[in-house]
């Protein structure tokens, strides 16, 4: 199969998957998912399925990913949170249905690949942040929505209170090697209502930035 029809028919496949919303399908078609994976895993890039990417991380898996950006409920206006860069991808996605997307990674080498990917592909309203996330954004709160790409084992007291009233925040919650839930609160005037959305494998949650090999 060429590329173009293994993109074809990865958006065929999300479509089978349940995943109905049009912006959402066409932010994923906007989206090449090779450019974020290296090497062989290039030609693996429209499988649904997690890889690998630097410094022991993951891409996560693609109807995952479109699942947790419908579910976030976007809308132009927005400013949204990512906790997790990694590869850039899920941020690329969000950047093409909001305003303004902030996205923060604790491997500083995966946060300045991604940048660099951001502005290679011309992606102006996406800011990196390397740095630990675990704590949220304070000089850029209150955000509309918040993802995490990351598996907390409750949902982050600090996290939540940078969201909006009527915000939604998006988690995996569980311990690494357990199955995780993905979990969807939304802010209510009253406090919060949580929602399961069902089972999902991410990387933790890590606190504190991570001290890589100088490369
Ligand atoms: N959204 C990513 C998936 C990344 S995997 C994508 O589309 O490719 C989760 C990422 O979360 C990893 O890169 C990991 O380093 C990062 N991470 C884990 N704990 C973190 C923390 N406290 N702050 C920021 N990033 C964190």
């Amino acid at each position: 199969m060429t590329l173009e029809e293994q993109r074809l028919q990865f958006i065929l496949h999300l479509r089978s998957k349940g995943i109905t919303d049009a912006r959402v399908l066409a932010a994923m078609e906007a989206t090449p998912r090779d450019v974020f994976l290296d090497g062989v895993f290039k030609e693996r890039a429209y499988e649904d399925r997690p890889l690998p990417i630097a410094c022991g991380q993951t891409i996560s898996q693609p109807s995952v990913v479109a699942r947790m950006t419908a579910e976030l409920e976007l809308d132009k206006r927005h400013k949204v949170l990512e906790i997790g860069t990694g590869s850039g991808y899920q941020a690329a996605i969000l950047s093409r249905l909001v305003r303004r997307v902030y996205t923060v990674e604790r491997h500083t080498g995966l946060a300045r690949a991604a940048r660099d990917l951001f502005r290679r592909l011309d992606l102006a309203n996406v800011t990196v942040i390397p740095g630990d996330g675990s704590q949220g954004l304070a000089e850029q709160a209150p955000f509309d929505r918040i993802l995490l790409t990351a598996a907390a084992e409750d949902p982050p007291a600090n996290l939540l209170a940078q969201l909006k009233p009527g915000g939604i925040m998006i988690l995996p919650v569980g311990q690494s090697d357990t199955v995780q839930n993905l979990i969807k609160v939304v802010k209510t005037d009253t406090g919060y209502d949580y929602i399961e959305l069902g089972e999902v494998r991410f990387v933790p949650l890590l606190e504190g930035i991570a001290k890589d090999p100088i490369i």
